[in-house]
């Protein structure tokens, strides 16, 4: 079944329960508008011919936001699918966009840096002439197979088309920090998806249900994909919760040990090499497919859609998912794997994160001022006031080092990851409530809750209230 027949029909669960009529869920269903585009370009002395699409699936807030994806498998159907999903995402975590995709079919290793720069710019191009890319209209983001070099060249490109845009910065986020980006921003999808896991371990019943250990660090993870996504979830799970990572699983197979990888080591050879094949960290198995069915604890997909199916779902032996790719889990093998009593978190809440912190870069963009530029040293001076007044009352002096540590007014980072971390555990608590009410899954509670907000946009935007 193809991704968009799966994303529908999950849409099509929650809108009965929420008693959408036909024509409603029709048109909510359907593709705002779409453009395929071929690009023609001389790469060694012939001219290549690639293809790609942006499609927009909601526009009933503007800009809309979503990824640009280049790989071999970017199609028509996958890319309205993903669009779909940003709409559905956006609404979760209260970001006011509309949802959008975009993709090129293309394998990125197949071509040099310059011949990548030119096939974008004339992508980028197209679309930006036929409104698809734009600060007010619709922004890309990094996705599978781009990066903040990508949306460099995009940024460039609608600048020249458009230099009396004084938004212009505002087209791309997950661009470079000296072009406007946001700092954290590389980091935000990895890190909101630690938030959602942390927030699973701060509700015991949750932990109950799931069979899990009762604190994090114990219990075993396995992540598939070592990209954007999958490296800086690991490396603040690591770091941070000093989590077990017990696999990491890429396209050619899955590093193994059972006693956990040092993921800051995997981190810095993967830069150099490309590679997460390292003998010295754990066991290289070269069958990539079994990664999935090792015995675990909480399983994270971070590479492509469709990883879980019909195929492989009745080997699936952990106890949690977090789906931090977008549609890693079929229809079917979702059903499946309810019906095993084994845990879900949804893509569309659970790698938000990028959207969310994209949104702060989008709004730092248009209001053309840095988050904490104004207030940071004011900060600073107050809390230096109050441990002053505190040394005064107590007749104390506190040291240097620890007036040091304590004084920190708030920088672009700090926000932006405060205001992530804000929206992830907002959207849990909702989505946990729905979950509670309609005695569903995860998923279908954050359809629930996503769908409920949408509607009132669709009722109240010229269609009769239902
Ligand atoms: P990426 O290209 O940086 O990384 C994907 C990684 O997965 C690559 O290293 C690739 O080699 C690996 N991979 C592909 N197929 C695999 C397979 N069969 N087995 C194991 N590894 C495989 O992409 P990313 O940005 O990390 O995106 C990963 C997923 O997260 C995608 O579904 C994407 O749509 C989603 N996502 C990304 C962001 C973001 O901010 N980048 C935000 C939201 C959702």
């Amino acid at each position: 079944m193809s991704f968009k027949k799966n994303v529908n029909l999950h849409v099509t669960k929650s809108a009965k329960l929420l008693n959408f009529s036909n024509d409603l869920l029709e048109h909510m269903k359907s593709i705002h508008s779409l453009i395929k585009v071929n690009v023609g370009v001389v790469i060694n002395d012939k001219i290549k011919n690639f293809t790609g699409w942006r499609a927009v699936h909601s526009e009933h807030i503007l800009p809309t936001k979503g990824g640009m994806r280049y790989d071999d498998s970017v199609d028509q159907d996958d890319t309205e699918a993903l669009a779909s999903l940003m709409t559905y995402k956006c609404a979760i975590v209260n970001i006011p966009f509309g949802g959008s995709k975009g993709g090129l079919k293309i394998n990125p290793k197949n071509y040099t840096e310059e011949q990548l720069r030119v096939i974008t710019k004339a992508f980028a191009t197209k679309l930006i002439n036929k409104g698809f890319i734009s600060p007010a209209l619709n922004v890309p983001a990094p996705d599978v197979g781009t990066s903040e070099r990508e949306m460099e060249w995009i940024l460039e490109t609608y600048k020249s088309l458009r230099p009396d845009d004084i938004n212009y910065r505002g087209c791309v986020t997950g661009k470079p920090l000296h072009r406007g980006g946001i700092a954290g921003r590389t980091e935000a999808t990895g890190r909101g998806i630690e938030e959602v896991i942390r927030e699973i371990f701060r509700h015991p019943d949750l932990i109950k249900e799931s069979k899990l250990k009762n604190e994090l660090k114990n219990n075993d993870i396995v992540i598939q994909g070592f990209g954007n996504v999958g490296s800086n979830l690991a490396k603040h799970l690591y770091n941070r919760d000093k989590a077990k990572i017990i696999a990491v699983g890429e396209r050619n197979g899955y590093l193994f040990n059972k006693n956990g990888i040092d993921i800051n080591a995997l981190n810095n050879f993967y830069k150099i090499n490309k590679s997460i094949k390292n003998l010295k960290l754990g066991e290289f198995k070269d069958k990539p497919s079994e990664l999935l069915e090792l015995k675990c604890d909480i399983l994270i997909p971070a590479a492509l859609e469709n990883a879980i199916t019909v195929v492989n779902v009745d080997q699936i032996k952990c106890k949690l998912i977090i789906e931090a790719a977008n549609g890693p889990i079929s229809f079917e093998a979702d059903q499946k794997l309810n019906e095993k009593g084994i845990m879900i978190m949804p893509d569309i809440y659970v790698n938000a994160g990028g959207v969310v912190v994209s949104y702060f870069e989008w709004v730092k963009d248009i209001s053309h001022i840095r988050f904490g530029r104004v207030e940071k040293r004011f900060q600073e001076q107050k809390i230096l006031e109050i441990i002053d007044l505190i040394d005064k009352k107590t007749n104390t002096k506190t040291d240097y080092d620890t007036i040091k540590n304590i004084v920190h007014g708030a920088d672009e980072e700090d926000l932006a990851f405060s205001g992530l971390e804000d929206s992830m555990r907002n959207a849990f608590i909702e989505i946990y409530k729905v979950k509670k009410e309609i005695k569903g899954s995860f998923r279908e509670s954050a359809y629930h809750v996503s769908l409920k907000k949408l509607r009132k946009f669709y009722t109240s935007d010229g269609f009769p209230k239902r």
